[in-house]
């Protein structure tokens, strides 16, 4: 059965998107540790990352590094800090969270709420500095 974030790659379900190319995509997390959490997965249907093959893993990097690099140049924060953890969605992810405080790095940490203008808004501005990017 394909992985709520497989339904959300097909367009099934809506999300607020970061950024796409034809391997991986990027949206924001619904339930966002920081103003900005995003994750980052391959189209790939894989669950554990390190079942990823080589390309797929790296590819998957240096994705995240990207999108990494647009969300600080969107949201004032100490740092992009990165989290794996996959206990909840069986389907590879890397989190990306601009953390101001390092408590917000913590998976257990109470998550905050983040208004639908601003997750628009959010995804509006980081896809348009992502796509300049190369
Ligand atoms: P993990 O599997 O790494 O423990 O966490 C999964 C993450 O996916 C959580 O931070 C959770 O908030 C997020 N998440 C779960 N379901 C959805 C969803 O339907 N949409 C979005 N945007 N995020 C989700």
């Amino acid at each position: 059965m394909a992985t709520i974030f497989s339904k959300i790659i097909a367009g099934e379900i809506p999300c607020y998107k970061i950024a796409e190319t034809e391997d991986f995509f990027a949206f924001l997390d619904i339930n966002p540790l920081a103003k900005g959490h995003t994750l980052c997965v391959p189209k790939k249907e894989i669950d554990y990352i390190y079942d990823l093959d080589d390309n797929t893993l790296s590819g998957l990097h240096l994705f995240a590094k990207k999108v990494a690099l647009a969300l600080e140049k969107c949201i004032e924060c100490k740092r992009v800090g990165v989290l794996v953890i996959g206990t909840e969605v069986p389907h590879a992810h890397v989190h990306l969270i601009p953390f101001q405080q390092e408590v917000q790095m913590a998976i257990t940490s109470p998550r905050g709420k983040v208004s639908q203008e601003e997750m628009i808004e959010i995804s509006t501005k980081v896809q348009a500095v992502f796509a300049e990017m190369n």
